[in-house]
């Protein structure tokens, strides 16, 4: 049985799971037809989709926040963007796929991008149908067919936005199939699917390598999580610091891939800057995801709740104290509060506190004594997504985004800022082929070189 994260006495449809091989073999079938179909004619499949889409937006936000958690106003963000995403795919399709051919040369040539086959992707619980659907937009737009297996913590809001996009296209280019890790073993193992977009935890990105490690002509692109730290200068504006680390550690209650759970200040700063955000994040209460003033949701299981237990009972220095809480509004859910801690700058970097993905509103701040110490601490975990630097001074800021190993650098902006209109994605244990942002069309499809020699009549 499932319940909604934010009200336990409501328990949520469970869909049966579906057969992955029968997709696949259909994708297959499909993709026949569907990788000649002209470039316009697919943009014609998608800009349906996109009326389709845009047509449900408030259902199928009011179906995230009920069966995920998240925030009503943050689930409507997130259907924004998917309707917003197929005009950026299209412009990204228009530009790395069209040929560029070359014929005044001793040996006219072209380069062309060319479909790799079925593609498919595999979803979060976070973003359950916006990561996704970047992945598939680029890939239908590319002339690839997709199978989608979606998280089946949002199995009933993926279905609908599956039916809406099945139905915009011809038989077989677009399938979804419900289940869990087992049927995303099962499409990322298919020797038929040639592509895979995966969005999820190390754990799962880590077993997807070793399973695809055989078919090295299987690609496979994986967006994974995130330790993600603010630096926090001597001369940076606190109160706006303090708004955008509270901001990025409370939105989907922590449960975001760029959510901030690592604060570095430097240390002549240190006291104003707790001051400031022991008062944000306690203005942080939890509320039912369905109404417009919430923002902060439950967390999206039981399981999600006891890892929060845990981590907040270490023996650590607490600047606000984290708890469960059993009821919001005489509902019971998945509920806690935002938690922040304070480590020893030389202990940190062993804690796991410091360098594990607790995907929760938990953050662990460490004071740094120069610059090179808060770049050698921000450097010290294995991820590499999202780094922000609160600074006042550009050339501060361009000289630590340099030395950052992530994905994504921000100068005064939270963790979580990702606007979708430019590439996004990570480094190191984050991730590769940066799935999540702009031109991953690239990465749907092969590059071709043709080359012509003269053509001699005769025997
Ligand atoms: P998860 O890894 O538990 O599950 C993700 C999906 O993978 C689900 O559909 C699940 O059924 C499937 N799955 C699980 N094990 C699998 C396996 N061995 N083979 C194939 N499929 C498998 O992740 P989650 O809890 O849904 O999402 C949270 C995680 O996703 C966090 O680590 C977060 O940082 C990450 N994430 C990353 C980004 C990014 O852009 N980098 C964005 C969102 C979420």
């Amino acid at each position: 049985m499932r319940f909604s994260p934010g009200d336990l006495s409501i328990e949520l449809p469970t869909l049966p799971d579906g057969d992955i091989s029968q997709a696949v073999t259909a994708a297959q079938a499909a993709f026949v037809g569907w990788r000649k179909t002209p470039i316009e004619a697919r943009i014609a499949c998608l800009k349906n989709a996109q009326q389709r889409l845009a047509a449900e937006k408030s259902d199928l936000a009011r179906g995230i926040a009920l069966e995920t958690g998240k925030p009503i106003t943050e689930a409507r963000g997130e259907l924004d963007a998917v309707v917003a995403k197929i005009d950026l795919a299209i412009d990204d399709a228009n530009k790395h796929l069209a040929d560029q051919t070359e014929t005044d040369s001793l040996h006219p040539n072209l380069i062309r991008r060319r479909p790799r086959g079925v593609a498919g992707v595999i979803g979060p619980f976070n973003f359950p149908i916006h990561l996704a659907h970047g992945a598939i937009t680029a890939y239908l737009l590319a002339g690839n067919t997709v199978v989608f297996k979606p998280s089946p913590h949002a199995m009933n809001v993926c279905e609908t936005y599956g039916e809406l996009m099945r139905d915009s296209f011809p038989q077989g280019v677009f399938e979804i199939v419900q289940g869990a890790a087992t049927q995303g073993q099962q499409l990322v193992a298919d020797p038929r699917v040639r592509s895979v977009c995966f969005t999820g935890s190390v754990t799962a990105g880590q077993a997807i390598a070793r399973a695809t490690a055989d078919d090295l002509s299987k690609d496979v692109a994986l967006e994974l999580g995130g330790k993600n730290a603010v630096i926090v200068c001597a001369d940076a504006n606190l109160d706006q610091a303090a708004n955008a680390i509270a901001d990025a550690i409370c939105l989907t209650a922590g449960q975001r891939c760029n959510s901030t759970s690592r604060v570095l200040v430097d240390q002549s700063v240190e006291a104003d800057l707790i001051a400031r955000l022991r008062d944000k994040l306690l203005s942080y209460v939890p509320g039912d995801p369905l109404l417009d003033t919430t923002r902060l949701g439950p967390l999206i299981s039981q399981q999600a709740q006891q890892r929060y237990l845990q981590a907040i009972s270490s023996d650590v220095q607490w600047l606000v104290e984290g708890a469960k809480v059993d009821s919001v509004d005489n509902r019971r859910g998945h509920f806690v509060l935002p938690a922040l801690c304070r480590l020893d700058a030389d202990d940190a970097p062993q804690h796991a506190l410091f360098t594990q993905e607790i995907f929760a509103p938990i953050a662990a701040m460490v004071a740094y004594r120069s610059e090179d110490h808060a770049i050698e601490l921000a450097n010290a975990t294995d991820f590499g997504l999202t780094t922000s630097v609160f600074t006042a001074n550009r050339a501060r800021f361009m000289r630590l985004a340099d030395a950052l190993i992530v994905g994504n650098a921000y100068q005064n902006l939270p963790t979580t800022f990702s606007p979708g209109t430019l590439p996004f994605g990570g480094l190191k244990s984050s991730g590769n082929h940066h799935p999540g942002g702009r031109s991953f069309v690239r990465f749907a499809t092969d590059e071709q070189v043709v080359q012509m020699g003269s053509v001699v009549r005769g025997s």
